[in-house]
């Protein structure tokens, strides 16, 4: 496994095609800087003793020790300890880890590459090129950011019916040695701090869509490929110091006519198997969501309890039954992670078949459980900052600047007037208005909300899931039943 510092040198050697404001940056930009920070950690947490049991695992490749975020799921432990890393390293860091995007990929693509295989009845290698570059990867310790996301045009074409075909990453050329592909898949958090992007369809397709059933990997500074980034940063801080200084970067990744060998190809026009793909994706990305939303959730009582002991409203009736809401939804949210975990099998849900087993044995979390827990999380975002502003007051959007806290001749008035609380020291009292304003009125936040709501699916996409997947019919013959109705 590397260290954090190896993790760092490696990516300050890439190839600059990384645009920021106009400007092609290296990867050593300070701009940067807190999102290396942020996956650097999940280097030092795989070798720090509290957490690497937690944050390594087998592979089942080489039976070396590698990092979780590497690591194809074996068993429900397996599952459990995912869950359980993203929640402990996500109350760490401060927000998203960052990492999850790829472990979740190459999920997906283990299972879906075996598939594609089996129904081409050893036409095709997809799966074997898959573990080699998976023994490449886990043996590199890389970091996986997942391109799923595509523009999409206009959202009610499908992809063979867009105006423009490259709203929609597809194959354009199909060559002895690999294939070309064209197209850009947006908000790829990570990927200009990523060793790899890990490419997946986005949606279900047609026989007459096969071109968009593509599934590969390619270096993040790779021929052909350009990143546009938006960046997301906490304020930068001179005097009053936080425990960590958390950032995320999301990327337009602009794939002009890319020229993929075939040993990096593990899907390749087997349309089912596409929107098979960019299920699975999403469904192990919404588990990882059971351990990083609780996390948020977390962040957010602790917050929110902060403000009211700074505001002395604690024991306040209205309060409490906030933070009861708080505490409800990030620990049902964990619940139906868990659930997930526990029910992991190698199996997945096909619409008109129903459970069927599915990829080469490894293990899958229960999907109407990720779904429920993702949905409920996901649209309780803007609640939970509903929250902390009625319990915080007007503070956070106000708040002076750090040079005015400081400045000579107002920091008597400063301490005088910014103390509410008579039992909490001065200094605690301001670093922790300092942060709630960087976590609700900042650049950074408005970001992390989006994320948080539609990272993983908007809640709309799991609802769909939760209700094409849920026995609807057998609740209707319950009450049929009860009813005295006929039964079908
Ligand atoms: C900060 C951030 C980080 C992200 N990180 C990643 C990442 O690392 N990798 C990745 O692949 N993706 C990532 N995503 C993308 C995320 O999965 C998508 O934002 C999400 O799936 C919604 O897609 P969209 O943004 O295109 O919105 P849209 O799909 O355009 O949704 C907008 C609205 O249109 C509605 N809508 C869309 N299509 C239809 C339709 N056919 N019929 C009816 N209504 C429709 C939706 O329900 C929604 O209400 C990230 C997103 C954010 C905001």
């Amino acid at each position: 496994m590397r260290t954090k510092q190896q993790y760092i040198e490696h990516l300050f050697r890439k190839n600059r095609n990384v645009y920021y404001k106009g400007e092609k940056i290296g990867r050593d930009h300070e701009v940067l800087e807190q999102s290396i920070g942020v996956l650097g950690h999940t280097f030092d947490a795989a070798r720090n003793p509290e957490t690497a049991e937690l944050c390594t695992a087998k592979s089942h490749l080489s039976g070396e020790l590698i990092n979780r975020f590497c690591h194809v799921h074996q068993s429900t432990d397996d599952l459990h300890k995912k869950q359980d890393m993203t929640r402990a390293l996500c109350r760490q860091v401060g927000y998203c880890i960052g990492r999850c995007m790829g472990v979740d990929s190459l999920n997906a693509v283990n299972a879906v590459s075996y598939e594609a295989d089996r129904m081409n009845s050893g036409k095709t290698q997809y799966h074997k090129h898959f573990l080699n570059w998976l023994d490449y990867f886990q043996k590199n310790d890389l970091v996986g950011a997942c391109a799923q996301t595509d523009v999409k045009g206009d959202r009610l074409l499908r992809p063979s019916q867009q105006p423009d075909p490259d709203q929609y990453l597809h194959v354009v050329e199909r060559k002895k040695d690999g294939i070309v592909v064209r197209g850009c898949k947006v908000h790829i958090t990570q990927a200009s701090v990523a060793d790899e992007i890990i490419v997946v369809p986005t949606r279900s397709l047609s026989p007459e869509e096969k071109d968009y059933a593509v599934a590969f990997a390619v270096p993040a500074d790779y021929e052909g490929v350009t990143q546009v980034i938006h960046p997301h940063n906490m304020r930068k801080r001179e005097h009053f110091k936080r425990g960590f200084n958390f950032g995320a970067a999301d990327s337009y990744v602009i794939f002009d006519n890319v020229f993929v060998p075939w040993e990096r190809v593990f899907l390749c026009g087997e349309y089912q198997h596409g929107g098979i793909c960019a299920l699975l994706f999403a469904l192990f990305h919404r588990h990882s969501y059971s351990g990083c939303k609780p996390a948020i959730g977390d962040i957010a009582l602790g917050m929110a309890a902060l403000a009211a002991e700074v505001n002395g409203i604690e024991k306040v009736p209205h309060v409490k039954e906030k933070l009861a809401k708080i505490i409800q939804v990030s620990e049902l949210g964990y619940a139906a992670g868990f659930t997930a975990s526990e029910m992991g099998k190698a199996e997945i849900y096909i619409p008109g078949m129903g459970q069927v087993p599915y990829g080469p044995g490894s293990c899958i979390p229960n999907s109407i459980y990720c779904n429920v827990g993702r949905c409920l999380t996901g649209e309780a975002v803007f609640h939970e900052q509903e929250i902390l502003c009625d319990i915080a007051g007007g503070v956070p959007a106000t708040f002076p600047f750090e040079q005015d806290l400081i400045n000579a001749d107002l920091k008597p008035f400063m301490e005088k007037y910014l103390k509410r609380n008579s039992k909490m020291q001065v200094e605690d009292q301001i670093k922790f208005w300092l942060y709630l304003s960087d976590m609700t009125v900042s650049d950074l936040a408005g970001g992390l909300n989006y994320a948080s709501y539609h990272g993983g699916g908007s809640p709309v996409m799991e609802q769909i899931a939760i209700t094409s997947q849920y026995d609807i019919q057998q609740r209707k013959n319950i009450v049929k039943k009860l009813a005295g109705m006929t039964l079908e």
